[in-house]
């Protein structure tokens, strides 16, 4: 069986429509996370909202994480951006960290983006690239 190198994502059915509404309002006002948290939906598995684990990452949901070594972060409610006003307590949705949370359960490690947006033309190219394919502008 193919091992996937990415974690799993669950997501609330109620949550899906709005989290898909989201995605297309990001990519019509050109957002660069707006590839990535797309990526993150569409590969999400779905469950009925009672059925949703107390310990996935979730929309309103409190969540704190740990990177490499460091210690865990204080806990903040992961928003829509149109809620988000206080990064100290929340963590905007459409926002690189957000996306990589969203869906994921205790003990997880984020997945990094593998995709990134052309700042020219929005076009999904893989995030090591260094020129875009489509055109051919330099990218970082
Ligand atoms: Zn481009």
């Amino acid at each position: 069986m193919m091992q996937s190198l990415q974690p799993d994502v669950l997501i609330a059915k109620s949550q899906h429509k709005s989290l898909k509404r989201l995605v297309a309002d990001a990519f019509r006002r050109r957002d660069r996370v707006a590839p990535f948290l797309s990526a993150e939906v569409r590969r999400a598995a779905l469950c009925d909202d009672a059925a949703l684990p107390d310990d996935v990452v979730a929309l309103h949901r409190e969540v704190s994480f740990q990177l490499d070594r460091s210690p865990p972060t204080p806990y903040r409610i992961l928003v829509f951006p149109a809620d988000f006003n206080d990064p100290e307590t929340q963590i905007n949705i459409l926002s690189p960290l957000g996306a990589a949370l969203l869906g994921l359960r205790r003990g997880d490690v984020p997945a990094d983006p593998t995709t990134k947006a052309c700042a020219e033309c929005l076009s999904v190219i893989p995030v090591a690239a260094k020129r875009c394919a489509f055109c051919t502008s330099q990218v970082s």
